[in-house]
């Protein structure tokens, strides 16, 4: 099944447990606007390649467009659909007021120099500029690409423009307009949400043990920080391999060696007694807490029965499948979708946007002051719902999600 299809089962649930009225469910079924472009580019050898690219704006009824850009091989317009679908949602969990949108370039990022990797980002900004804008749409990054990227689509936009705006990308550095504590936003926001179970189910962080799927922005920050909350964290991986030391790996200490090694597989740290996994086996592990941020589709039907953590955490978007969250709920694990969990991330490049808008930018403490709380509220909206319906973290969550935007559809548009 498509991933898209997955998205839209997601919301039938939903909708079918809430008796969300069907011209609702039919909008949020279909992306408002599908740009795909030719991005032509002279590569280092002097040849011209056409690079595909994409940018699906799924919904606006809420506020301007909003969502990253993948730079993936295998990134094709049925997930970016699927991605800016789940934008809108997580949007409406977390009550900011913006719609969803992604984007996407077919490309191997690592196989280019950085010289490509700046020409075909402007040129995709070119191919853009009429679609985006601080109003309209703000991308974002995504997997593979970061603030340097950012930079190079704020500076392509700004000269178009022929003034600068800031505002047109999320996710830059300080230096380029970005908002203290994006970075680790969508841990952090995870984080929080984390604490909020926790306390939900009277259980003590200290002594928990964790595995991380994915040791990248998200996945690494989030190891940092449950580590600060006194967790151990026992595995992380990336897509070469994963490290496992039952007597817990320093976070902190593997962020500096995944960017100076390149992987996890070559972090051991020394005198530690460890193991190089595979990503099917950290997946596996006896652990409190499996958080999966890596990318989509990664519990399915055929390795959900396997998993032994009691607690599933989805900072990637769409890593459990439909079929492998029904697997997890006869099994008794719970899953924090991905829709609440990683909305820290999207919150805190709002935050970003109305500090460019205002050109008055705020204290960490001040940007974190401001996310706990709308994480808080997400959370206790979510398990509200998920005890009011007996239903699952994820099916509330949509639930949440879709009567905010009922409201604003029947409200502007009618019933
Ligand atoms: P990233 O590129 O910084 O990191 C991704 C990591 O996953 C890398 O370490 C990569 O090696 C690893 N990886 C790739 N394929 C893998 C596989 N098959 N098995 C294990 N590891 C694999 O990306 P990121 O920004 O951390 O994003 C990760 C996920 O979190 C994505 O699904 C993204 O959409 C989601 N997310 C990120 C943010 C954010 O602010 N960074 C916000 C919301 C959602």
């Amino acid at each position: 099944m498509s991933l898209f299809e997955n998205t839209l089962k997601q919301i039938r649930k939903a909708s079918l447990l809430m008796n969300l009225p069907a011209n609702v469910e039919e909008v949020l079924s279909h992306p408002e606007r599908i740009i795909e472009v030719s991005l032509p580019v002279v590569m280092d050898n002097g040849h011209l390649r056409v690079f595909q690219a994409f940018r699906v704006q799924h919904n606006s009824i809420r506020g301007p467009y909003k969502g990253g850009i993948r730079y993936h091989p295998q990134v094709d317009m049925d997930e970016v659909k699927a991605l800016s679908t789940w934008m809108t949602m997580k949007c409406a969990v977390v009550g900011i007021p913006l719609g969803g949108a992604k984007g996407g370039i077919v490309m191997d990022p690592k196989s280019l120099s950085a010289r490509e990797l700046e020409a075909v980002t402007r040129e995709y900004a070119r191919a853009m500029t009429p679609f985006i804008g601080p109003e309209i749409d703000v991308p974002a990054p995504d997997v593979y690409t970061n603030s340097q990227i950012m930079a190079w689509i704020a500076d392509e936009y700004s000269k178009i423009k022929g003034h600068n705006v800031l505002g047109v990308v999320t996710g830059k550095a300080i230096e380029t307009g970005g908002s203290l504590g994006r970075d680790s936003a969508t841990s952090q926001g995870g984080v929080y949400i984390i604490e909020e179970y926790l306390q939900s189910v009277g259980k003590q962080a200290a002594g928990m043990t964790v595995a991380v799927q994915g040791f990248g922005n998200a996945g690494s920050h989030v190891a940092r920080l449950l580590s600060e909350l006194g967790m151990k964290v026992i595995a992380i991986s990336d897509s070469k391999s994963a490290l496992h030391c039952a007597d817990g790996i320093d976070a902190s200490a593997a962020m500096v060696c995944k960017l100076e090694k390149g992987q996890v597989g070559e972090c051991t740290p020394v005198g530690a007694k460890c193991d190089i996994i595979t990503n099917e086996q950290l997946l596996a592990l006896p652990c409190d807490i499996l958080v999966l941020s890596a990318l989509e589709n990664q519990v399915r039907v055929d390795n959900a029965d396997s998993v032994q953590a009691r607690l599933i955490v989805e900072l990637a978007n769409g890593p459990v499948t439909p079929e492998a969250d029904e697997i997890l709920a006869r099994k008794g694990v719970p899953v924090i979708p991905d829709i609440l969990a990683n909305a820290g991330g999207v919150t805190v490049s709002y935050f970003e946007l109305v500090q460019n808008q205002m050109n008055y930018y705020w204290s960490l403490e001040e940007v974190l002051g401001k996310l706990k709380p709308i994480m808080q509220n997400a959370w206790r909206d979510v398990h509200g719902n998920a005890v009011k319906f007996g239903c699952t973290y994820r099916e509330a969550a949509f639930i949440t999600a879709l009567r905010k935007l009922e409201a604003a559809i029947t409200m502007r548009r009618g019933k």
